[in-house]
């Protein structure tokens, strides 16, 4: 009999840690800081493929990342020309974030000045009318043709002005 009871009672011991775990569990989830994704539209620089990834917010990727249809690092953001018409991927600088808990060692190179980091036809150097190249409904890519052209941020994004003249040395 004695047995029996033990028996039962253990069963109830079990079912009710499982019953704690899992309101743990879902407090820790509820706890867990949301993760926001957004999507971007990246092109695969060797097969050609535009198409649309899901980014994590806050969580910087650096150019180039992984693309699935190569299986390797060859996909930039993409960007097309509204001028010349080209579809072309963009060498994006990400800047850097300094590690949590870590002071940083050095100032992030923050971008200096509207020019920087932003889109640049390779082909006709269009500046203005620069979009992002849209997947139709229902597609998961789409394929772009002929070589890809990666444009690269300016290096030297405000034009230093030239030192004034020295003043004539006067005798
Ligand atoms: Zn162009």
């Amino acid at each position: 009999m004695a047995e029996k009871q033990g028996g039962g009672q253990k069963v109830k011991i079990v079912i009710l840690t499982i019953i704690i775990l899992a309101c743990l569990g879902f407090i820790v989830k509820q706890l867990m800081p949301k993760k926001y994704t957004y999507s971007r539209v990246l092109i695969d620089v060797e097969t050609g493929k535009v198409f649309k990834q899901n980014m994590v917010a806050g969580k910087p990727v650096e150019f180039p990342t992984m693309s699935p249809y190569s299986k390797k690092n060859t996909a930039y953001p993409a960007y097309k020309c509204n001028k010349c018409g080209t579809i072309f991927a963009f060498a994006e600088v990400t800047p850097k974030m300094p590690e949590p808990g870590k002071e940083p060692t050095e100032p992030p190179p923050m971008p200096m000045g509207p020019e920087f980091n932003m889109p640049k036809c390779p082909k006709c150097g269009e500046m203005m009318e620069i979009t992002v190249p849209e997947i139709p409904q229902g597609q998961d890519s789409i394929q772009v043709t002929g070589e890809i052209l990666i444009a690269k941020p300016s290096s030297t994004p405000m034009p230093v002005p030239p030192p004034p003249p020295a003043p004539p040395a006067q005798k």
